[in-house]
């Protein structure tokens, strides 16, 4: 472990990444440079065939990007990470980085709806498949999912919008015993409030989009790499990085690269074919979200937890998900990888129907109708009628979501000023 690494979060959130050298600007610079220049032919051609680090196109690399990349990187406790346009495009290059037509994987029915359809529907398309598994089926229903072309476990830390928590350690166990890695997509807790690797998880995925931009101004994701899976153990599972790349003279990434393969792999085969690469611009706004993700996840956390409180006292209100609330279906979980706190999104229902929550959610003032999270406004959507409407009632309860969701992201506003919006759209749907 270098020094940068002993470095606790908020000193990792403020100074990791870019380190200016004597009279370099203090802040990350933004290379907005498609191209980078070489004054021999000679130095580009090895850049091309991997044999020396360095720019020479941002669809593969940007110092930038890379700068972001390496702060959320340190963040997260990985080797190496890669900034992508989306968090869509991370999950997709997380699962296509191993996986192949007539591959398959199995990812938890709690996830986003998005995620939800790119795995069910789009990469089915491409001939993976994917098997969604109830987070709490036992072990032996977990193992009994597994087939010999399964590439790979995913789930959410908490998920969206369900709010359940996901046991990393438990999944890692069974991915690990049958030779493949598990996958986590760490959205919603962020590394200032849970780190996935530190419980055998071996790839994390993020929306940044959300806390870490925290800002609502740029669409973002990344992939993180423990560096910890040993590709070469499960050899036959996984070709791509242990058989040689034809488009890279024959070279084996698990060999070339050790521990940094998996990541890579991303940068100079999925960044190359299908170039899902934000722009610097955004970079430079994600790194100064994350400048404050430490601050603002706190104030997230604590807002949240009264608001849920509250919710969960008033008799208007018929239930609440959040992993705080000691009569939570996920407390224990969230108690054992979410100590320090969860996040500031929770789910709720109203006594009453549909037109119940949508005329609750008419009625609130400042707290917006939004397809967002997580960032520092406060917001509610109904998801059964927003992001996830092309889901049938079967499938929106597999992903644990009931037709009444609410789905709130308490933002970083006075809690009294949330929780007052809140009472009177309240008094408002139900009459004083
Ligand atoms: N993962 C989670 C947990 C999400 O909540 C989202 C979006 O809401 C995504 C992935 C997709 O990210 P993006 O909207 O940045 O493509």
């Amino acid at each position: 472990m270098d020094k940068k690494n002993q470095h606790k979060p908020a000193t990792v959130c403020v100074q990791g990444g870019w380190q200016p050298e004597n009279g370099g600007p203090r802040v990350l610079p933004i290379i907005q440079s498609t191209t980078f220049k070489y004054d021999t032919s000679e130095e580009m051609a090895m850049l091309f065939d991997l044999e020396k680090d360095g720019y020479f196109y941002t669809r593969l690399q940007n110092p930038t990007n890379d700068c972001v990349a390496a702060k959320i990187a340190e963040l997260e406790g990985g080797v190496g990470a890669v900034l992508t346009s989306s968090g869509q495009a991370a999950n997709l290059f997380a699962i296509l980085n191993i996986c192949g037509a007539g591959d398959h994987f199995i990812a938890s029915t709690e996830i986003y709806g998005g995620t939800y359809n790119l795995f069910a529907v789009t990469l089915r398309k491409l001939g993976i498949e994917c098997s969604f598994i109830d987070e709490n089926a036992s072990d032996e229903e977990i193992q009994a999912a597994i087939r010999p072309n399964t590439k790979a476990i995913f789930g959410e830390t908490i998920s969206n919008p369900g709010c359940a928590v996901f046991d990393i350690e438990r999944f890692a166990r069974i991915a690990h015993r049958n030779g493949i890695p598990l996958i986590v997509d760490n959205t919603f807790a962020t590394p200032v409030n849970c780190r996935p690797f530190e419980w055998g998880a071996d790839i994390v995925t993020h929306s940044t989009t959300k806390y870490m931009d925290g800002h609502a101004t740029q669409v973002g994701g990344a992939v993180v790499d423990s560096g910890n899976f040993d590709w070469k153990a499960s050899a036959e599972k996984f070709p791509g990085l242990t058989t040689p790349d034809a488009s890279y003279h024959g070279l084996v990434y698990a060999d070339a690269f050790g521990r940094k393969a998996y990541i890579t792999k991303i940068v100079s085969q999925l960044m190359r074919d299908l170039g899902a690469t934000p722009s610097p611009m955004n970079s430079f706004l994600l790194n100064l979200g994350l400048e404050t993700l430490h601050l603002r996840v706190q104030r997230h956390c604590e807002n949240a937890m009264k608001v849920a409180r509250f919710l969960h006292d008033d008799p208007r209100v018929s239930w609440v998900h959040y992993c705080g609330l000691e009569d939570d279906r996920n407390y224990a979980l969230g108690q054992k990888y979410l100590p320090g706190g969860s996040c500031g999104v929770m789910s709720f229902g109203l006594k009453g129907d549909r037109d119940t929550a949508i005329s609750f959610m008419d009625s609130l003032k400042f707290i917006a109708i939004a397809t967002h999270v997580a960032d520092i406004r406060s917001c509610v959507l109904h998801p059964a009628s927003h992001t996830h409407r092309q889901l049938s009632d079967e499938q929106l309860r597999e992903a644990g979501i009931a037709p009444d969701l609410i789905r709130l992201s308490v933002g970083i506003e006075d809690v009294d000023d949330i929780i007052a919006d809140i009472t009177q759209a309240l008094d408002k749907t139900f009459g004083k």
